[in-house]
């Protein structure tokens, strides 16, 4: 028996993966519903989302949304949604559509262009733990760094790229200038990475954790806790805040890294020291509705991003009626801005009153608007999404030797954070924990 504890994304993918493999499970959420940060908001004819925006499908992903039977559930992402712009200067910036485009558009210096251009003959230096911004700052210049690095990690991690690992959250960039020598070669000789479209479901992102939770069903407590796991005569027992205990022979954390680290026992010291230096900063997610009037010129794109050179107060907004127009009256404009994350932390601690005030006067001058939203609301995150520092290779290691005792990590915060990461994490370990089973 496996159990898997926490019903987000993860959890309630490798429920799903093993029920295909036909390995028993109980899986344990406890709150009253599952999804973890996946949290769909119906409001009238809005509809907010409080955590993911988007999903990133590739032919992994939409066979597990073929399986689901999702197809008629699934909303595209606008294709002017291809567009993405950057403060610069004060004003919003088209961000170069391909790594490639960079060097034509006239979003960057010269100085920078040339810094570009160079990259592909600057020599490969070996990997040693580099951040982020460490990483690209020698390949292609600070301009990079600071124009396109830092808001696009921001965009995905609400991240500093000054403690990013760049090992840990873009492997691929490394494999480009190992194996390449240069990372835009890399991007040339793969045709700009694997081909993904975007999308979310007609109710929201909810929808696919809802539907992985409907096949599941059977094997899921919901609304329990577990307590503590312990380890009796060789096998697992995992302790509920109700029920009985349910023994087990292999335990998967998919909860947060602080919760597994409560979860684990005691003799596991240093595991537990070492999970608990994950950092999740805390994030401000506020949506903004508008009437369309309100608009000399509505926003058509996915968003902007705001570089922290910039001083801006947010950390920029997605456009969610112009990537999804079905999530607000057709008058009307919806706008996701995000506060917070580990450059701006300290802003999450502002009262709703002081944020919404200072999101209304940065979009007015932005976007050029008349008047105050029509509609408003805010949500926070105390601990949004988990930060891959230098932390992460002892992370790694103790949930690597863990394996062995038969507690398996299957969380957001370790091996990707984004919901596909999730899913396809999921589906590996299902296929090695069958293997496992099958052969004791
Ligand atoms: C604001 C925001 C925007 C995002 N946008 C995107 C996006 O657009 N696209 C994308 O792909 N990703 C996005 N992400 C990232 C992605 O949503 C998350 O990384 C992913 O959903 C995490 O899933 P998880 O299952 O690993 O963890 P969680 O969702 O945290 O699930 C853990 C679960 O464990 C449960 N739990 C905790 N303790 C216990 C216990 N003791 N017993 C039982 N259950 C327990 C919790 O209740 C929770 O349900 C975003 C994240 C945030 C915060």
């Amino acid at each position: 028996m496996v159990v898997i504890i926490g019903g987000g994304i993860s959890g309630l993918s490798l429920a799903y993966y093993l029920r295909k493999q036909g390995v028993p499970f109980k899986l344990i959420e406890k709150s009253k519903q599952t999804g973890g940060y996946i949290r769909s908001i119906r409001q009238k004819e809005y509809l907010f989302e409080e955590g993911p925006n988007s999903l990133l499908v590739d032919a992994e992903v939409q066979s597990l949304l073929d399986e689901l039977q999702l197809s008629s559930e699934i909303v595209e992402a606008h294709a002017v949604s291809k567009k993405r712009y950057i403060l610069r200067q004060g004003e919003y910036r088209a961000l170069p559509a391909s790594p490639l485009s960079l060097l034509a558009n006239g979003f960057f210096s010269w100085k920078a262009k040339l810094d570009i251009f160079r990259e592909l003959s600057r020599p490969a230096a070996p990997q040693t733990g580099e951040s982020v911004a460490a990483f690209f700052e020698r390949r292609f210049g600070k301009e990079v760094v600071d124009y396109a690095v830092t808001p696009f990690v921001s965009g995905i991690y609400a991240g500093d790229p000054y403690r990013l690992r760049i090992d840990k959250v873009f492997p691929q960039m490394v494999e480009y200038e190992q194996n390449y020598g240069s990372v835009l070669k890399g991007f040339i000789k793969n045709k700009g990475g694997a081909r993904r479209r975007s999308l979310s479901f007609r109710n929201g992102m909810q929808t696919l954790p809802e539907r992985l939770t409907q096949v599941i069903k059977e094997d899921l407590l919901l609304g329990v806790s577990v307590k503590r796991i312990e380890k009796q005569e060789g096998a697992w027992v995992v302790y509920l805040d109700q029920g009985e205990p349910i023994r087990a022979s292999q335990i998967v954390l998919s909860v947060g890294a602080h919760e597994a680290a409560q979860l684990l026992p005691a003799q596991y010291e240093a595991a537990k020291e070492a999970w608990q230096q994950v950092y999740y900063p805390p994030l401000a997610v506020v949506h903004s509705v508008y009437y369309k009037p309100q608009f000399k010129q509505k926003p058509e794109g996915f968003g902007a991003l705001h570089p922290a050179v910039e001083n801006s107060f947010s950390l920029g907004s997605i456009w969610s009626s112009s990537i999804f127009p079905e999530r607000c009256k057709d008058n009307e404009v919806l706008i996701t801005t995000f506060v917070g994350g580990a450059l701006q932390a300290n802003k999450v601690q502002y009262d709703d009153r002081r944020i919404m005030h200072e999101i209304n006067l940065e979009l007015k001058q932005l976007l050029h608007i008349q008047g105050v939203p029509v509609l408003q609301r805010i949500s926070r995150w105390e601990k949004a999404i988990p930060q891959y520092h230098d932390y992460m290779d002892a992370v790694e290691a103790h949930a690597k030797q863990l394996q062995a005792e038969g507690i398996h990590v299957h969380a957001n915060w370790i091996g990707g954070v984004s919901m596909p990461d999730c899913i396809k994490k999921g589906k590996r370990l299902a296929e090695a924990l069958a293997q496992k089973i099958k052969v004791s």
